[in-house]
């Protein structure tokens, strides 16, 4: 079995630490990849602290992978040696539930969809994600990362691109749509550039103005303080979906009368506490409170063909890994525009 570096988590309270993993040997219908790069999600901070739910240490982190391929067994038809790909956050799941079979499989019912690390494969050994050199994945959960997509900035793509798009697609973002994004944060800023790119009129809402010259130069059309009682007063009634980035407790009757008859507030993170949400909003405009999950394999697809032929990429930092922990804290401040990814390269040999 082969062996890479990589950097773990040995602890819920220790910075990660350069170590080595073995990968499997590539099965019948697997592909290998050298990793190029990986995104740092917030996630994967979460994760390894424990906030989650207490994982099996030691924890490899990364669910954003871009690299390419090295191996591929006798039975994988998508991919050859030298293609470029890409793994987001599962690695597998039943593919036998109707969510699996509907492309869903992030909504797998069949034991749930099997997390890119800190997860358990089909071998029974634990899931190691992409802060290292290499990584084995079965073909059908392998992403095709379009020539037009640098491999740096595909990596984000794979968590918060999708995280994004799914709700976009979903709930019919486009043309003619207004659309607001509360935070310009990795996944705000993703969330900003594809809504405009779908043709859909985008509204930042945000603590302070701090980062408003960012937010209209990626696609934004208008730029709102939610320290400032009058944008609630101002944006009454004003959108048809309301994305919320932000991983902490808001105000939700606030944010629930901006939008319009029938719109739609769909959470994308996922705070420890409880939402609280007053029914007279909800009712009054029979508005919904949902939320969103990633997306499937074939959607994710989708994003990426989408964002090579809109020429939609994330805004980058590329650090070396040894500069991981000082970047979580970074992630932590909100002191990042907009995503750190690991150039993993160094991380190949044992
Ligand atoms: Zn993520
Ligand atoms: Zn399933």
């Amino acid at each position: 079995m082969p062996t890479v570096s990589a950097y773990a988590a040995t602890a819920p309270d220790t910075p990660l630490t350069r170590t080595t993993i073995t990968r499997r040997d590539p099965g019948p219908h697997d592909v290998a990849f050298d990793i190029a790069f990986a995104g740092i999600c917030h996630s994967d901070i979460h994760t390894v602290k424990g906030e989650w739910g207490l994982p099996q240490y030691p924890v490899v982190p990364g669910h954003e992978i871009a690299g390419i391929v090295t191996a591929v067994g006798p039975e994988v038809t998508k991919f050859r040696v030298g293609d470029r790909v890409g793994v987001g956050c599962f690695v597998d799941s039943c593919r036998e539930c109707a969510n699996c079979q509907a492309g869903l499989e992030q909504y797998c019912t069949g034991g749930g969809m099997i997390g890119t690390y800190a997860g358990v494969g089909r071998d029974g050994q634990p899931t190691q994600g992409g802060y290292s050199g290499s990584i084995v994945v079965d073909e059908n959960y392998v992403l095709s990362i379009p020539d037009e997509i640098p491999l740096d900035a595909a990596a984000p793509l794979l968590c918060a691109g999708v995280t994004t798009y799914s709700p976009l697609r979903h709930w019919n973002v486009g043309p003619g749509k207004r659309i607001a994004v509360i935070g310009l944060g990795g996944l705000g800023h993703m969330a900003v550039k594809l809504g405009a790119a779908m043709g859909a009129e985008v509204t930042v809402l945000s603590q302070s103005l701090k980062k408003m010259e960012d937010g209209l130069r990626l696609g934004a059309r208008h730029y709102h303080a939610t320290s400032d009682r009058q944008t609630f007063k101002d944006l009454r009634n004003r959108f048809d979906v309301i994305l919320n980035t932000v991983s902490a407790s808001l105000d939700l009757g606030a944010y629930l009368n901006l939008l319009t008859l029938d719109g739609t507030l769909v959470e994308l993170g996922m705070p420890e506490q409880a939402l609280t949400v007053p029914p007279s909003p909800l009712v009054r405009m029979r508005r919904s409170v949902t939320g969103s999950l990633i997306g499937g394999i074939a959607e994710t697809q989708e994003m990426l063909n989408f964002c090579a032929q809109h020429g939609v990429q994330p805004e980058i930092e590329v650090i070396e890994p040894d500069y991981i922990n000082t970047a979580y804290e970074r992630v932590l401040a909100s002191d990042v525009r907009y995503r750190f990814v690991i150039d993993t390269a160094s991380l190949r040999q044992p």
